[in-house]
């Protein structure tokens, strides 16, 4: 740290993202990258000269990405707002809705980012409590005081609320924004999209980081009223109108255009999940019930941070989190088919040589 550093931020814990280790070729399931390449089209629409036009500023308002995405989701253009990554829109969030004392309410086990952007902007936040069994109960983030921060499904836990349960949340606090984190619910989960046309104080976030395989483009987009829509472009343009970058909104566009591929690979994550879950239950797993693109897993044998080196050791990169509460478990992404048998392959080696 500098000298000349603002003290405000001498306390700040920077997010951790998951490691991108470059020594070796891994099997990459710590980050929950799909497992397939981006469309035929959109890889097509990457080549097509866009690259020669970079010498121009990018259309600030993505009109054509945010058209595409308005008509897939039923919602009018002003309902929706594109950023670099879906946390750009949780940091726009917490600036516009939760900062210099404000409240803020988010579960204990969640994005580790939610409680970084708090920080920064000095929300006054509360971190509730998980069930037991690693699930969220709805009403204790009904009638609260300040700004709410759900992932749905939940990470790194991978349970899902169910619609009315989210529904009630938003209609609960009708003065205060509530943020639906929908980064994984293309893999299982009920959306609350649809509940844009009905509460004002709902913000729904997406990403086409996990089930649109663009992780590297930084491509995020939030649905909520046309007020928190125009809040979000306000402080947008107060800090950095091209956050998208050309490339990136053009190959958006492409990846709206091909849906039915990304429909399908979601099904296929979704298959693999099942499969994946099964194997590491008869390896004395437990794994909870997952509506994402990984699973949370312990093992009865081996510990988690044990696991996790001697996966890596082996080639898969799988999260492990030092957190009291989840210290026993793994977060592992859905890989392919064959990713997931090499990890369980993997596993069994590691399980035998424990003993
Ligand atoms: N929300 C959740 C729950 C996530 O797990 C992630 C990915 N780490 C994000 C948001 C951010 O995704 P991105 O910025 O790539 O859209």
């Amino acid at each position: 740290m500098s000298k000349f550093l603002d003290k405000r931020y001498d306390s700040l814990a920077a997010y951790v993202p998951g490691e991108q280790p470059q020594d070796k070729k891994y099997i990459k399931l710590n980050t929950n990258e799909s497992p397939y390449p981006p469309s035929p089209e959109t890889l097509e629409m990457a080549n097509r000269g866009e690259a020669e036009l970079l010498r121009l500023y990018p259309d600030p308002d993505g009109k054509i990405l945010t058209k595409k995405l308005a008509d897939l989701y039923g919602v009018e253009t002003e309902n929706i707002f594109l950023a670099n990554g879906s946390d750009d829109i949780l940091n726009f969030s917490f600036m516009a809705y939760c900062a210099n004392g404000r409240k803020s309410y988010f579960a204990d086990i969640t994005y580790g980012f939610y409680s970084v952007f708090a920080n920064l902007h000095g929300s006054d936040y509360t971190e509730i409590p998980l069930e037991e069994d690693f699930s969220i109960d709805y009403k204790k983030f009904c009638g609260v005081d300040g700004g709410v921060f759900i992932a749905n499904p939940n990470a790194p836990t991978g349970l899902a609320m169910t619609l009315s349960q989210v529904e009630e949340v938003i209609k609960s606090n009708p003065d205060y924004v509530v943020v639906i984190d929908e980064a994984y619910v293309d893999f299982g989960a009920e959306s609350a999209v649809n509940l844009v046309k009905k509460y004002d104080n709902l913000l729904v976030i997406q990403t086409f980081s996990k089930s649109r395989s663009m992780a590297g483009a930084r491509l995020g987009f939030a649905i909520g009223s046309k007020e928190i829509i125009n809040d979000l472009h306000k402080l947008r343009y107060s800090t950095n109108p091209y956050n998208i970058n050309r490339l990136t909104l053009s190959l958006g566009a492409a990846a709206i255009d091909s849906q039915s591929y990304y429909t399908d690979n979601c099904k296929k994550i979704i298959d693999t999940r099942a499969y994946a879950t099964k194997e590491l239950e008869n390896l004395g797993f437990e794994v909870l019930p997952s509506k994402a693109n990984f699973v949370f897993a312990k093992s009865d044998k081996i510990d988690g941070g044990e696991l996790y080196l001697k996966l890596k050791d082996k080639g898969i990169l799988v999260r492990h989190f030092t957190k009291e509460r989840i210290k026993d478990f793994n977060r592992i992404t859905i890989g392919t088919q064959a990713e997931m048998e090499a990890l369980t392959e993997k596993i069994k080696e590691i399980i035998t040589e424990a003993v």
